[in-house]
């Protein structure tokens, strides 16, 4: 496939509210929720963003929407860059990337019919004929199993299941045909038992449409299912890349191995694999630890870890890894 979205050296710092000693030292200080991020994702391809909270991969997806300004680096869409976007281009962005939010009780409206809300983004770009743009909302709740669609079109959100409400703003980021969807823990805050649905279907319409998706979560197993490639963020970076299988089977990076105990086994290699542990709490992204930001809880970590920081390297077929023990 084709390069869809290009993530170049993002950052995203907020700078701190001084004490006045700092101010008369001259010192700024930052919270650097991304701190040189870059990847991208190809045409159809689904990407899982996976981290902890804090780890900045929500700020990377709200900094690919345009909800957050990046304070360095480009996003490219088909080779474009983004922030030079105006007008109709802007707008064609608007369409062509869409996203799905953790809590679709807060996302949607309470007020509004469901149909309505699936409609409303077809009202605004003034798609299409009153009688058209009901139908493609009818066909769009059909499309993400809300059958049979006119009675759900009459429904309000809490008339629904939390299931049935993610449905329903999946709808809502359809009905515009965007190129990539991009899903912020869709599954985090839905029943257990909706999850596996909720999952497949997000996988269906990556096939059926052809849609690119950019997966967030922190949930390891729910990236093995949907997800060809997966990124594994820590305190505002990329600490592991690659495809799924390889990073799964075969995590090179001790921050991902020891995400990777953590979770129920997903494969058989992996039963046999032994666990890691890190020492301690993931420091705030305030205090970012010199060199690799991860050597004060990594049972490896050398001299050279606390002042050099490790680059994303390719460990061989596209593997990348950002670790000293490497390369
Ligand atoms: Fe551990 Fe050093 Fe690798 Fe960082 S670079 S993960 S501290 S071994």
């Amino acid at each position: 496939g084709r390069e869809l979205l290009r993530v170049e050296n993002l950052k995203v710092y907020y700078p701190l509210r001084r004490t006045l000693e700092e101010i008369l030292a001259g010192v700024r200080r930052f919270l650097r929720a991304v701190d040189g991020v870059s990847f991208s994702i190809l045409e159809g391809e689904s990407l899982a963003l996976v981290g902890e909270s804090g780890s900045g991969k929500t700020t990377v997806a709200r900094a690919i929407v345009g909800l957050v300004e990046p304070t360095e680096g480009r996003i490219t869409y088909n080779g474009y860059d983004v922030a030079a976007f105006r007008g109709r281009e802007l707008a064609m962005f608007r369409r062509s990337v869409q996203m799905v939010f953790q809590d679709p009780s807060v996302s949607l409206n309470p007020r509004m019919r469901v149909g309505d809300q699936v409609k409303f983004p077809l009202d605004v770009n003034k798609i299409g004929s009153k009688e058209e743009r009901r139908q493609i909302v009818l066909e769009t709740l059909k499309r993400v199993g809300l059958v049979p669609p006119e009675d759900f079109y009459n429904r309000y959100p809490h008339q629904l299941s939390g299931g049935q409400r993610q449905r329903v703003a999946i709808a809502r980021a359809l009905v515009l045909r965007p190129r990539l969807l991009i899903a912020d823990e869709p599954i985090s805050n839905i029943d257990v038992s909706a999850r596996a649905q909720i999952l497949s279907l997000l996988k269906e319409l990556r096939e059926e449409m052809g849609l690119t998706l950019l997966y967030i979560t922190h949930d390891l197993s729910s990236a093995w299912a949907v997800a060809d490639k997966v990124a594994v963020m820590y305190l505002g970076k990329i600490l592991e890349y690659g495809r799924v299988d390889d990073v799964f089977t075969n995590p090179l990076h001790p921050y991902t191995r020891a995400l990777l105990s953590s979770v129920p086994s997903l494969s058989p290699e992996q039963k046999l694999r032994k666990k890691l542990l890190l020492s301690g709490e993931v420091p705030n992204a305030i205090n970012i630890p010199s060199g690799c930001r991860l050597h004060p809880r990594c049972p490896f970590a050398s001299q050279k870890c606390r002042v050099e920081e490790p680059s994303l390297l390719d460990a061989g077929n596209g593997h990348l890894v950002a670790c000293h023990l490497y390369g």
